[in-house]
């Protein structure tokens, strides 16, 4: 079993590069197929950890979009602390606009739910929500996932944009902490 050594922590491989990239492209056909004659939408990516999800995304759509980019972050270590910090620097005209925001992990729900608030004072047309990763496990919210590449099980991971106390988002394939 491949593993990789990340601080004090030792990370088993669990999802290739492969699986990854086909999540990521199931999400990007339902896009093309829904946006084919519609008004070019605003991606906006949640750093970091969204960083290689939306670069490999936007590179599989065939209709025009925008993109922008917005910094939070909730996780300390390897477990969420369950506080979400202010969106950083977020100057983008959104109004009228049909926003897609791209998360690398939707986890507990709540850095969503804090976006999607902070979002729509800024009056979007609409707002749709898309995740490379999903864990419904620890989902405590009841918003609607519109785009979800694939469901994992409640363990923390590390690669593909995700990190362990900011190493490890390097990886092209993703590794789960070994118990
Ligand atoms: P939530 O607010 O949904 O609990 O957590 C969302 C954020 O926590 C994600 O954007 C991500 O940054 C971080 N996160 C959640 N689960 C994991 C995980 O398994 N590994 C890493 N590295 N970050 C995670
Ligand atoms: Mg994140």
């Amino acid at each position: 079993m491949k593993t990789v050594k990340l601080h004090d922590k030792v990370f088993e491989i669990s999802i290739e590069r492969a699986k990854i990239e086909k999540a990521i492209l199931s999400i990007a056909e339902k896009l093309n197929d829904e946006f084919i004659d519609k008004e070019p939408p605003i991606f906006l990516s949640i750093l970091n950890g969204s960083f290689m999800f939306t670069s490999d995304l936007l590179k599989m759509l065939n209709f025009n979009s925008e993109v922008s980019f917005l910094k939070l972050s909730s996780y300390s270590g390897t477990s969420t602390t369950g506080e979400v910090k202010e969106l950083i620097g977020f100057n983008k005209n959104i109004e009228g606009k049909i926003v897609i925001v791209l998360e690398d992990i939707v986890d507990t729900g709540i850095t969503l739910e804090k976006i999607i608030e902070s979002l729509k004072s800024h009056n979007p047309k609409e707002i749709r929500l898309a995740t490379m990763l999903f864990k419904p496990e620890a989902y405590q919210k009841s918003m609607k996932l519109d785009y979800v590449g694939m469901e994992i099980p409640n363990d923390f991971i590390v690669g593909y944009g995700l990190d362990y106390d900011e190493l490890g988002r390097n990886l092209p394939d993703i590794y789960t902490l070994k118990k």
